[in-house]
């Protein structure tokens, strides 16, 4: 029987949630564009829903499984990432919650790709100085110019799913490739990508030999004219390598003076202020950032420091906002459909209702 299932949705994600509604769910959707509070998060599962349809905006924690003993059975998260779910809470209160892993991947290393293109060849800047009226002559270097991005060096910072498509992307603009995961390396796909770049060369598609490896976080720095981040948010005490503030004074300064950085992952993968500092002392020559530390990005944010302006350029984690990824019911395409069948497979018991066997269960462990 599914007609009994209730389920709290804290944001409205589009029409994948009449596949719920058609299966005779009870769906309630948080009405307003801003989050709920936590309090009435607490509210509704304490009411006794089903199912709980999060967003990375909502905590969902200890609390939110102590309201829910007994009635709750998933979390269904529309995004990949879920460092807003404490893991451990979850598999102590055994609930299962899953994520949209896959579908969002091509946005999102696109995305970063254009970022990069955006800040290393001032697109922000000149399509400024066309619209203010400031274009006032075509000179070979004044009043400014970009750096090329064909043929540089490019450091992809956790070769993933999105750190393996952004990679294939930087292949296509002749980029030598340098990776850095410490705990997953795909040295089949590196391979692969190795062989097509020869491939291009041979057959005087790209006139220089380019080349990708794995090499340490240092070399990868070091020598990078780009540096690209796509690990996942993990503070200390979640894994051996954590990610919080990855990217801090000792590490920017690792970086070249002429290199950029790229951030698509999570907001507290970067120290701020240090970034902020970087870019005002020019350790590096500029940052594209998609995350924050503190989202939407505070109005005193040191980053939007005018004296930066031309060189960091800011996006409303927008990644994965494009149309298909985000709100397809097409749970092969679309975040939102993907969150409600991973919401679907649980209450139904799909898989002969073995959660280890549901593929966007994320917790498995506790199973
Ligand atoms: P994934 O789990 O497939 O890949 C993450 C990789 O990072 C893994 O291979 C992991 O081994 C590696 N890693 C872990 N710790 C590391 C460290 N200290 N240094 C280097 N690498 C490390 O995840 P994914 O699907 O590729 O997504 C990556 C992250 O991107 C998500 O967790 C999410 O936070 C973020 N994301 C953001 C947007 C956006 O809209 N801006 C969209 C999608 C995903």
């Amino acid at each position: 029987m599914t007609d009994s299932f209730r389920v709290f949705a804290t944001c409205d994600i589009g029409e994948a949630l009449d596949v719920l509604r058609t299966r005779g769910y009870q769906v309630e959707v948080y009405p307003q564009p801003t989050a709920p509070s936590k309090g009435l998060i607490l509210e509704k599962v304490r009411s006794g829903i089903d199912g709980l349809i999060s967003t990375l905006r909502d905590q969902i924690d200890a609390e939110v499984f102590e309201a829910g003993k007994g009635t709750l059975k998933v979390v269904a998260q529309i995004a990949v990432g879920f460092d807003n779910i404490n893991r451990a809470d979850a598999n102590r209160y055994k609930i299962p919650f899953t994520h949209t892993a896959d579908v969002l991947t091509e946005a999102t290393a696109e995305f970063a790709f254009f970022m990069l293109g955006a800040v290393a060849r001032k697109l922000w800047p000149a399509e400024h100085l066309t619209r203010d009226n400031k274009w006032g002559f075509w000179h070979p270097y004044l009043p400014f110019l970009g750096d090329e991005v064909t043929g540089k060096t490019i450091a992809i910072i956790g070769t993933g799913r999105i750190g393996l498509a952004m990679i294939k992307k930087c292949a296509g603009f002749d980029m030598n490739i340098l990776c850095y995961d410490p705990a997953y390396q795909n040295h089949e796909y590196v391979k692969a990508i190795q062989e097509t770049m020869d491939l291009r060369h041979s057959r005087a598609i790209q006139k220089d030999k380019t080349w990708i490896k794995y090499g340490s976080f240092e070399e990868a720095l070091g020598q990078a004219d780009f540096v690209s981040v796509h690990v996942p948010l993990l503070r200390e005490g979640e894994s051996d390598t954590p990610t919080y503030h990855l990217f801090n004074e000792r590490t920017l300064r690792m970086m070249k003076p002429s290199a950029f950085l790229v951030n698509t992952s999570r907001g507290p993968v970067v120290d701020e202020s240090a970034l902020a500092e970087a870019l005002k002392e020019n350790w590096i020559a500029g940052a594209a950032l998609d995350v924050y530390e503190k989202e939407p990005l505070p109005k005193d944010s040191p980053l939007r420091d005018l004296a930066i302006e031309d060189r960091c350029r800011l996006f409303p984690h927008f990644a994965s906002a494009a149309k298909i990824t985000r709100l397809s019911s097409d749970p092969n395409q679309g975040m939102a459909g993907r969150c409600v069948q991973g919401l679907i497979d649980v209450l139904e018991k799909n898989y002969a209702g073995d959660v280890k066997k549901m593929p966007y269960v994320v917790n498995k462990e506790a199973f």
